[in-house]
């Protein structure tokens, strides 16, 4: 879902205060890119800048935080909580969890609504299971802050043939609520992501500024807790492993919360039970050979008049 609340301005250049921006996410979203984005433009505008962030320990896969601090004197690198002029979540757990660093009434909020659920934070972990993993909605929280911005950022870099360009479609987003001059982003923004996807970084930068430009009412009909509705789709998970890269460390058959891995003879991992995989992609998150790659697509089901669901097929 997309939503949107109003907008206020962050005007980093004129404030006398420092502009303090928290962007938060999980390993592997690239929040650190981000961060370096955000802290070259400052620099170009001649601005102080400080940076500090956590990622040590979180690798891929856990929480991951950067706090940026510039304005004309900028003396601590930390921003204290009730300060950010902006918090930019990567993931919406994350987001909703570093909320509490927001201006009250004044700071600009901006999530993907994609949820990356933790891997022993349920139990049931197939689509839709009912679990109590920040499960505000997405209405609840614009409804609550007066300038939010909650895109479906992740769906959205699908569409643009790279999930990986999700945070770029945020800075575009971003780029709208800052006062940094757009030609300044579209310059800056190719020196710090990998040269072959600069062109689908820029447009991704595009269509986050695009978006914000289109009504997103809030689903008020959402509520909070996952509802267990006759299904519509269903899901097709399908890992792709690459052998080559799988350096037998056995970290995804320890972590797989389904116990759906194994190594073969050869010490390279495998899939041994594939009906028990969720496609929750903690295998793909957590293993430092990016050997693994899961694919999930969705196959609709209608439901006849007499309640039989059936697969429609492409
Ligand atoms: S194999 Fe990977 S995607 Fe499937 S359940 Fe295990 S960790 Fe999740
Ligand atoms: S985490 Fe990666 S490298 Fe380690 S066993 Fe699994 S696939 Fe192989």
């Amino acid at each position: 879902m997309n939503s949107t609340a109003g907008t206020s301005a962050v005007r980093p250049a004129v404030m006398a205060a420092p502009t303090n921006v928290l962007i938060v996410g999980v390993g592997g979203q690239g929040v650190i890119m981000v961060s370096k984005i955000l802290a070259r433009l400052s620099q170009l505008q001649g601005l102080q800048v400080k940076q500090s962030e956590v990622h040590g320990m979180a690798k891929r896969g856990g929480s991951v935080f950067s706090h940026i601090r510039f304005g004309n004197e900028v003396w601590s690198p930390t921003i204290p909580m009730g300060e950010a002029d902006v918090v930019l979540g990567l993931e919406w757990a994350e987001g909703l969890r570093w909320l509490r660093y927001l201006k009250p009434g004044v700071g600009t909020f901006i999530s993907d609504t994609k949820r990356i659920v933790p891997p022993f934070s349920c139990r049931d972990r197939q689509h839709d299971a009912r679990h109590g993993y920040a499960n505000h909605s997405v209405a609840e929280i614009v409804n609550q802050v007066p300038s939010a911005f909650a895109p479906d950022a992740t769906g959205m870099a699908t569409q643009l043939g790279n999930e990986r360009v999700a945070n770029t479609i945020l800075l575009g987003i971003l780029s709208t609520v800052m006062d940094f001059p757009v030609e300044s982003w579209r310059e800056v923004l190719p020196e710090f992501v990998p040269p072959k996807t600069v062109e689908t970084n820029l447009k991704a930068f595009e269509a986050g500024r695009e978006w914000t430009t289109k009504p997103h009412a809030p689903d008020l009909n959402e509520t909070s807790v996952v509802q267990h509705a006759m299904p519509t789709s269903r899901r097709e998970v399908n890992l792709e492993i690459t052998e080559a890269w799988c350096k037998s460390c056995d970290i995804c058959v320890k972590m797989c919360p389904e116990r759906c891995l194994a190594l073969d003879d050869h010490q390279i991992v495998e899939l041994v039970k594939p009906e028990a995989c969720t496609g929750c992609r903690v295998c793909e998150w957590l293993c430092p050979d990016f050997a693994i790659a899961v694919h999930v697509s969705s196959v609709p089901i209608v439901a006849n008049q007499a309640g039989v669901s059936t697969e429609v097929s492409a």
